[in-house]
């Protein structure tokens, strides 16, 4: 049985890179009928519980994304951790620690000065035959776990193999604080074990985290879960991803305008592959997601890829479907005898759901002024006959005008009769009815507006 998890710490947000990690433990779990569960990892800030969590709740819902059971608050679980912290103590196998914060200083200075990674120097740690200093008072001690000094921290990462680490570089470090309060590796080990992790994915970030928690579970007589430790996102410059390079709060991509589907494609893709399928619908991703896969190196953010994604998901997800995306923006649709054609025809083009209701809202406003470039056109006595002309001939016909090749059908011959060239009546049309020249197809908008809201709004522009 798969049994993966996702732990953010609670920032306010869910970051995109934690969604990827989610979504790739999620897949995995799925994959495998296992189980998903979602953690908290809140010792630190207890104060943002709520509003992070329910940020987090809220990405996860936008995206689709379930997991199984309740989620767990890593600060509703410190007695749990506070008993293996006595365990390791009365086991000897970790110690209080009395170095002071100044002493602690001191001693990181005098490293660096001599060029050397600073670490605790073991000053408090018990063994055969040494005398221990004198515990002072008024100092409340760190507890600390006594790493071993010499030798390897050894394990198989899915993603880049074999992972070593020299015990000379991992020190004793501190896994309660003197506050009695657990640290992140402390408390991230105790539930991965108690929760029967048996694959952990998360950024890897945490390698040397990782080399630190096998000493706690293996001090601990703990089964050591598989884990897989994705590359970072790298903005297209090669640096670690920030605000400048784009929106690093997922719900920020549901107010720009993207599609769910459209971001988890694009995540799924960004540090895994299969191939070079670019397009993955969530069954396919279920069907063939393997972290084994994960690349190795650090993926780069590219937000053009996932525009051109958004652009393919707007295109083929339903209309029905885009209307009610289009509510959030504030864009209205249903009811409309119309709805299909102006969708059809408005998102053609649109890479954003924000740029579709903007395509959506040209068709359906009156224009209220006329882009410059164009309006010149209507000073032209000549142009202003063509389009009253024309207006007679559809007032006439008005009765067979439905659909767009209905105006197409009249339309050509007038253009033969009267020897114009297309623009002569496009352009001028496109501007009356829309302000701009940069709309799609004529014969679309009229039929969508149908004839009566035509004659306004050619009748507005040449007055
Ligand atoms: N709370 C950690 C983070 O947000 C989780 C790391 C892990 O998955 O173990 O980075």
């Amino acid at each position: 049985m798969t049994i993966t998890r996702f732990a953010p710490s609670p920032t306010g947000y869910l970051h995109i890179g934690g969604l990827r990690t989610a979504l790739y433990s999620f897949l995995w779990a799925r994959r495998n009928n296992g189980t998903f569960r979602l953690r908290i990892e809140d010792t630190d800030t207890q104060r943002n519980n709520e509003q992070a969590m329910s940020a987090i709740l809220e990405a996860f819902e936008w995206v689709g994304l379930s997991y199984d059971g309740e989620v767990e608050y890593q600060s509703q679980r410190l007695e749990i951790y506070k008993k293996y912290i006595q365990q390791l103590l009365d086991e000897g196998k970790a110690y209080h620690c009395y170095m002071s914060k100044e002493e602690l200083d001191a001693l990181r200075e005098t490293q660096m000065a001599n060029k050397q990674t600073p670490r605790y120097d073991g000053t408090w740690r018990p063994e055969d035959g040494k005398t221990l200093p004198e515990i002072p008072e008024g100092i409340e001690p760190v507890v600390r776990i006594k790493a071993p000094l010499e030798g390897k921290i050894t394990f198989i990462d899915g993603v880049k193999s074999i992972m070593n680490f020299e015990c000379s570089e991992v020190d004793d470090f501190v896994i309660a604080r003197s506050n009695g309060m657990p640290t992140y590796n402390f408390v991230v080990t105790i539930d991965d074990a108690l929760m029967e992790m048996t694959d952990v994915i998360r950024g890897d970030d945490h390698l040397t985290n990782t080399a630190k928690q096998i000493i706690i579970y293996e001090a601990l007589g703990f089964n050591v879960p598989k884990f897989y430790h994705v590359p970072m996102i790298n903005n297209p410059q090669g640096k670690k991803l920030s605000k400048r390079d784009g929106a690093l709060d997922v719900m920020d991509y549901k107010r720009k305008g993207y599609l769910p589907e459209a971001l988890l494609n694009f995540l799924v893709r960004l540090g895994w592959s299969n191939g070079d399928q670019e397009i993955f619908s969530m069954d396919e991703m279920l069907e063939l997601f393997d972290p084994t896969n994960i690349n190795k190196s650090a993926s780069s953010y590219n937000e053009e890829k996932l525009l051109w994604l958004n652009a393919h998901y707007i295109k083929n997800v339903s209309n029905e479907r885009l209307a009610q995306e289009l509510k959030f923006f504030d864009c209205h649709l249903e009811g409309h005898d119309k709805k299909e054609m102006i969708l059809d025809l408005s998102k053609e083009r649109a890479q954003t759901l924000v740029e579709l209701k903007e395509a959506i809202n040209k068709i359906l406003e009156v224009p209220t002024e006329y882009e410059a470039k164009g309006s010149k056109k209507f000073v032209k006595e000549d142009t202003i006959k063509i389009l009253e002309t024309y207006l007679q001939l559809l007032e006439e016909k008005k009765d067979t005008l439905h659909l767009a090749c209905d105006y197409e059908l009249i339309t050509k011959p007038f253009i033969e009769e009267f020897e114009l060239k297309f623009p002569q009546l496009f352009q001028p049309i496109r501007i009356a009815l829309t302000g701009g020249t940069q709309a799609p197809s004529v014969y679309d908008i009229m039929a969508i507006l149908g004839f009566e809201e035509v004659k306004k709004r050619i009748n507005n522009a040449i007055e």
